[in-house]
């Protein structure tokens, strides 16, 4: 496992393939019975421990997450400074708004109560899965629905949120007594490590969590090829969770997808200078760019450009990139070479087709996996640039004149995941977020996170909900029965 701020080896994990794979989807169908005959209450009690256990660790865990994740100490992160104050351990994880600087280990550490708050929700809902009880269609009948667990789950989860994308699958899946083979990204495994961990010390029997890391193809064929694994939940790129759905298809399994997004953040003549801004700001550099809801695009009506314009570039100009450990950085290095070469390809083609550098656009000084925050302008919606998930801290701006145009731009792509208006115009408001084809809508507000909200998105950005009371129903079979001579 390796630093991605300088390349340095921190660890050293186990290398699995299929064998282990199958290894561990024994052990969680074993585990599968008996983990399924517990009481909703006792499962609630044994993730309540868990949820104590992230919580009391979240220190160490926050700094496990910086060294395997990056170096970098400040970064845009999830305040609730502007919005509402509760306790520490809450404060971030009943809703999350982007707005203000932090030091990175801090900003880790938010990702763990976020991630133990997923743990302590679905601990609640572990209690009230309910079935029904049907009128039934003949008098000498009774109907009922039962909910009952799914079985083994395989889920497969990326880097860029490496303990919260794990909670937010598996709160549910052991909420509803299922079990789980988790694969995580082979780039950070040891929050996964560290979280299964937890997940047996707080009394979870050994077998119901499993973890099986790095040879990605051979682990998750493993997985899709096993008629024992009754679902797959992912989250990554819309290539790997289209081949992840056609696996599936073999054994018929149930899918869960959170694939790439391509987020327009609109802004209209009438919107708030101040909010939007900063909004703005967070929506693009919160994790250097790196997250699916991140904007993509930004939408710029032309009556407000040149101000907006002035005030953003000035504000990208003010972020501090640089490496960990040092007072006042915002920005740290991206995960990998590859994912440099991608951005600095994307750059260098929307120059080519007339696009212009108004901040950045370029490699940072530090080198390694480190861009400069950029700001692109005069940017088209034919660029690459404004069609791929950009995942680095460059923000293209596109510049419209009607709501109709701006809708037809936002929409004119295969995602559907997160987007963003800002007006002060409540017709408008309404308008624009019923004609927006995408799972997440902010209105007047950028990234938005929480545990009631269900996250996922329309189009290629997946299918299915994750996190808040819908998140439990793909975890769950829906069984009819009907009882005769009951007159
Ligand atoms: P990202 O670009 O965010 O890394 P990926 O889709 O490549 O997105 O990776 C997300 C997760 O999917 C990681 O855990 C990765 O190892 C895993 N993965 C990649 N390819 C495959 C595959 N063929 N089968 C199963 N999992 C895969």
């Amino acid at each position: 496992v390796y630093n991605p701020a300088n390349g340095d080896a921190i660890a050293s994990v186990a290398c699995m393939g299929e064998r282990e794979t199958k290894d561990a989807i024994s052990s969680a169908y074993n585990s599968f019975s008996h983990w399924r005959k517990l009481t909703a209450a006792e499962r609630s009690t044994c993730l309540c421990k868990w949820y104590n256990l992230l919580t009391k660790h979240k220190e160490e865990l926050g700094q496990l997450i910086t060294l395997e994740h990056k170096e970098e100490l400040g970064q845009l992160i999830p305040s609730m400074a502007n919005k509402q104050h509760v306790n520490q351990n809450t404060e971030y994880s009943s809703y999350s708004c982007f707005s203000t600087q932090m030091h990175i280990c801090d900003s880790q550490v938010l990702q763990v109560v976020t991630g133990a708050s997923d743990i302590e929700f679905y601990a609640e809902e572990a209690k009230r899965v309910y079935g029904d009880i049907l009128p039934s269609p003949l008098p000498d009948r009774r109907m009922f629905v039962l909910k009952q667990p799914v079985g083994v789950v395989g889920a497969i989860t990326p880097w860029n949120f490496p303990l919260a994308m794990i909670t937010r699958k598996v709160a549910p899946a052991l909420a509803c007594g299922c079990t789980v083979v988790i694969k995580p990204s082979e780039l950070t495994p040891l929050s996964a490590l560290a979280v299964a961990e937890l997940a047996l010390q707080s009394g979870i029997p050994p077998g119901v969590l499993n973890v099986v890391m790095e040879d990605a193809s051979k682990i998750g064929n493993a997985l899709l090829e096993s008629p024992q694994v009754r679902k797959i939940t992912f989250t990554g790129s819309t290539a790997v969770g289209k081949k992840l759905m056609a696996g599936a298809a073999e054994t018929v399994k149930k899918v869960t997808l959170e694939l790439g997004g391509n987020a327009p953040f609109i802004i209209f003549n009438d919107a708030d200078l101040e909010a939007e801004l900063s909004a703005s700001l967070a929506a693009k550099f919160y994790n250097t760019g790196q997250t699916c809801i991140s904007a993509n695009r930004l939408l710029v009506q032309e009556g407000i450009y040149d101000k907006f314009i002035n005030a953003f570039s000035n504000a990208v100009k003010s972020l501090n990139v640089g490496n960990g450990f040092s007072e006042g950085v915002t920005q740290g290095p991206l995960i990998n070479e590859a994912a440099v070469q991608k951005v600095e390809s994307l750059v260098q083609h929307a120059i080519s087709q007339g696009a212009k550098v108004a901040v950045g656009g370029k490699r940072h000084n530090l080198g390694f996996t480190f861009y400069e925050p950029t700001l692109i302008t005069d940017v088209k919606n034919e660029m690459l640039m404004a069609r791929q998930e950009i995942f680095g801290p460059v923000m293209p701006v596109i510049r419209f004149k009607t709501e109709e145009e701006a809708i037809q731009i936002a929409n004119d792509t295969e995602s559907g995941l997160a987007s963003y208006l800002f007006t002060n115009n409540i017709q408008r408001s309404w308008r624009v977020c019923e004609a927006l084809e995408y799972g997440v809508v902010g209105v007047n507000e950028g990234l938005f996170v929480s545990q009631v909200a269900p996250f996922g998105g329309f189009k290629q950005s997946g299918l299915g909900r994750e996190s808040s009371k819908y998140g439990l129903d793909k975890y769950l079979e829906i069984k009819c029965v009907c009882m005769g001579n009951m007159g």
